[in-house]
C-alpha cells in the first residue's frame, strides 16, 4: 500500500494539476500541517495529515508541521510533543521544516502596521459587545465603528502603545477597514488584534497583543511559501478574508481549499470534549484506549498502516458526513489479518478435566501461527490432562444446533484431540458448573493419523499447568446511539450518551506460556476471540494486561455484502 493518497484520486489534486497547468506556483505543491497545540491528535486530524504530506508525496512537493500557536492562554508543551510523536508515528516527516506561528509574530505585526499606512486597518475602542452589536446581522447591514476614521499617525500610534501593554485586556483592539455592509460578515472590519496579557508558552511575556486566527493564518502560509493551503469546510466563508490580507499586503498567493472534515459515528471528536472526558476522568488519560486520539488508537492496537488505510478509503469530498466507525474496524481487522499471530487465550475459563489422558504426559501440539501466511510459520504449544475452555463453549442442557460441548457430546480441541463429555461437577448451593469431566480418543490426534471421524465444533483450549494468567480489557463504543456528535452541541449534553458499558475488565484469563515477556504493543489474534494488544500497563508487573482492538466479527465487510 503507498503511503500516499491516490494521485489523481481527489478534487484537491484536481486543483492543484489546473494551478499546474497554468502555471500559478511553477508547479510547486508545499502544503502544511497547522494544529493548534492544545489537545491531542485524533482520528480527524489524521485525515488532514494524509491528506497534507499524501499530496506533498504525490506532487513531489513539501508539506511543514506548523504549530498554529496564536493564543497563548492553552497550548502546552505536552501537547506540542504529542502532536509530533503521532505525526511521525503515522509515518510522515517534515524533515527540517517545523514551524510556530508564534515565530512570526514581529513580522506579523509589521505587516498590521503596513495595513494602517494603507489606511486598511484601525484601532478601535468600542468593547467586544459593542462590536457585536455594530456587526449586524445576515439580514442587516453593520454600523461603521466612531473609531473608524482615526488618522494613520494616531492608529500608528495607539497600535504602538497597544503592544507595550499601556491599555487593558479588552480595552482596544486593530480591526481591518474593509465593509461593514458586506454580505459576508467575516468582512465587516474583522478584528485583527486583541489585547491579551498572558503568558505564551514560547515567547513567554514579550507580547501583550495577539493575532487572531484569519490574520495570523494566511499570513503564516504566505510567509512559509505554503501553495495549497487546506482546511475544513467552516472556513469556507472566511476564504475572502483570507484572499484580503494576503493582496491588501501583496505577498505570497497561498491558496485556501477547504474539505469536509471528518465525523465518526458513536464517537466525540471536538478536542474541548475529548479535554473534558479527559479531565473529568469519564476515561483513563488522553490514550484511553476508547478514545478516537491516535494516542488512544494506538494503545488499543491500531497501526499505522489500519489508519492510513482508513484514510484513503474515506476519500476527501466537499460535503460533510459521518463514516461508520465500522469502517475503521474493519481496516484494522484487514491489516493484522494479515500479520498478527494466532493465539489461543480463554478468556472465562472452564476447567476440563481429561480423565483419561495420564496424569503426568505433557504433549507439545504444533499450531500454525497464521493460517493467512504459512511463512510465519509453527509453534509448539503445551497439551496436558487439564485444559480450559471457554465457559460459553459449554452447555449443560444445549439446543440441538449446539455444536460446542455438552453432556456425551463430542468435540475437537484446536490442533490437539477428541473429547467427549462424560459428567460435570457443580457447585451444590449454586448449581454453577465448576468442572466438566471428559474422555479423549487418543486415534484423533491432529496431524497425526485421524479416525476419520468428523465433529462439528473446535474449541480453543490453555493447558491448565501451563497457562500464563492476564487481564484482558474489552471495549464497546464510548458514546451510545448512531448519532455522531454534533457540533453546534455546546453543553454537557454529550456526556448523557456516554455509554456506561464501554469496558468490561476480565480478570482471569487463561493465555498460552509462549506469550510470556511479549512487548506492550504487540498484537495477537486470540483464536475466536478477536484482535488483542498487549498494553503498556503490563510493564507494571502484575502480569500481561491486553486490550481488545477488535472483535473478529465484521460488521463492515457484513453491511457491504448486504448492499451489493
Ligand atoms: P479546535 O476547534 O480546538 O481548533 P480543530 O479540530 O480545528 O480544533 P486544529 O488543531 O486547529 O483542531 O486542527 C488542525 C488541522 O486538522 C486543521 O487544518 C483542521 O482543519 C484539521 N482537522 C481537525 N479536525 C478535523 C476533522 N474532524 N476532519 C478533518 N480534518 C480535521
Ligand atoms: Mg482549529
Amino acid at each position: 500500500m503507498s503511503i500516499a493518497s491516490s494521485p489523481t484520486g481527489n478534487f484537491i489534486q484536481a486543483i492543484i494539476n489546473e494551478d499546474n497547468r497554468i502555471g500559478r506556483y511553477e508547479g510547486r505543491v508545499h502544503t502544511r500541517f497547522p494544529p493548534e497545540p492544545n489537545g491531542y491528535l485524533h482520528i480527524g486530524h489524521a485525515k488532514s495529515i494524509c491528506l497534507n504530506f499524501g499530496l506533498a508525496i504525490d506532487n513531489h512537493g513539501m508539506c511543514n508541521l506548523r504549530f498554529d500557536d496564536t493564543n497563548p492562554t492553552k497550548e502546552e508543551v505536552e501537547y506540542v510533543d504529542s502532536i509530533q510523536y503521532d505525526v511521525r508515528w503515522l509515518g510522515f516527516s517534515w524533515d527540517d521544516r517545523m514551524f510556530y506561528a508564534s515565530d512570526y509574530f514581529e513580522q506579523m505585526y509589521q505587516y498590521a502596521c503596513e495595513l494602517i499606512r494603507q489606511g486598511k486597518a484601525y484601532v478601535c475602542d468600542l468593547s467586544p459587545r459593542e462590536i457585536r452589536e455594530y456587526r449586524g446581522t445576515l439580514t442587516e447591514p453593520g454600523r461603521e465603528s466612531p473609531y473608524r476614521n482615526r488618522s494613520v499617525e494616531e492608529n500608528l500610534d495607539l497600535f504602538e502603545r497597544m503592544r507595550a501593554g499601556e491599555f487593558e485586556d479588552g480595552a482596544r483592539v486593530l480591526r481591518a477597514k474593509i465593509d461593514m455592509a458586506s454580505g459576508n460578515l467575516n468582512l465587516r472590519d474583522p478584528v485583527l488584534y486583541r489585547i491579551l496579557k498572558a503568558e505564551h508558552h514560547r515567547t513567554g511575556g514579550e507580547w501583550c497583543i495577539y493575532p487572531m486566527y484569519d490574520y495570523a493564518h494566511p499570513l503564516s502560509d504566505s510567509i512559509e511559501g505554503v501553495t495549497h493551503s487546506i482546511c475544513t469546510l467552516e472556513f469556507a466563508d472566511h476564504r475572502p478574508l483570507y484572499d484580503w490580507v494576503l493582496e491588501e499586503l501583496k505577498v505570497y498567493q497561498s491558496r485556501q481549499i477547504e474539505f469536509a472534515r471528518l465525523n465518526l459515528t458513536n464517537t466525540v471528536m471536538s478536542k474541548r470534549k475529548l479535554r473534558r472526558l479527559v479531565e473529568e476522568g469519564h476515561v483513563i488519560g488522553w490514550d484511553d484506549p476508547r478514545l478516537p486520539t491516535i494516542s488512544g488508537l494506538r494503545r488499543r492496537g491500531y497501526t499505522p498502516e489500519s489508519i492510513r488505510d482508513f484514510c484513503e478509503r474515506i476519500g476527501v469530498a466537499k460535503r460533510n458526513s459521518t463514516v461508520d466507525i465500522a469502517l475503521l474496524e474493519h481496516c484494522v481487522r484487514e491489516d493484522l489479518n494479515q500479520r498478527a499471530s494466532r493465539v489461543m487465550a480463554v478468556l472465562r475459563p472452564l476447567k476440563v478435566v481429561i480423565d483419561n489422558y495420564p496424569e503426568d504426559l505433557v504433549e507439545e501440539m504444533y499450531i500454525e501461527n497464521n493460517p493467512e501466511n504459512a511463512a510465519m510459520g509453527l509453534r509448539k504449544v503445551p497439551f496436558s490432562r487439564v485444559v480450559y475452555i471457554e465457559r460459553e463453549d459449554f452447555m449443560e442442557d444445549p439446543p440441538k444446533k449446539f455444536f460446542r460441548l455438552a453432556p456425551g457430546r463430542e468435540v475437537r480441541l484446536k490442533s490437539a484431540y477428541i473429547i467427549k463429555c462424560e459428567s460435570v461437577v457443580k457447585d451444590e448451593k449454586t448449581g454453577e458448573v465448576l468442572e466438566v469431566h471428559c474422555s479423549y480418543d487418543p486415534e484423533t490426534k491432529s496431524g497425526g493419523a485421524e479416525s476419520g471421524r468428523k465433529v462439528k465444533g473446535t474449541l480453543h483450549w490453555v493447558s491448565a499447568a501451563h497457562a500464563l494468567a492476564a487481564e484482558a480489557r474489552l471495549y464497546d463504543h464510548l458514546m451510545l446511539g448512531e448519532e455522531s456528535e454534533d457540533e453546534a452541541d455546546e453543553g454537557d449534553d454529550f456526556l448523557r450518551q456516554l455509554n456506561p458499558r464501554s469496558i468490561e475488565v476480565l480478570k482471569d484469563v487463561k493465555v498460552e506460556p509462549g506469550l510470556a515477556g511479549a512487548a506492550a504493543g504487540s498484537s495477537y489474534q486470540f483464536l475466536r476471540q478477536g484482535y488483542f494488544c498487549v498494553d503498556p500497563d503490563s510493564e507494571k508487573g502484575g502480569g500481561l494486561v491486553f486490550n481488545r482492538i477488535v472483535s473478529l466479527r465484521d460488521t463492515w465487510a457484513k453491511v457491504q455484502k448486504a448492499a451489493e
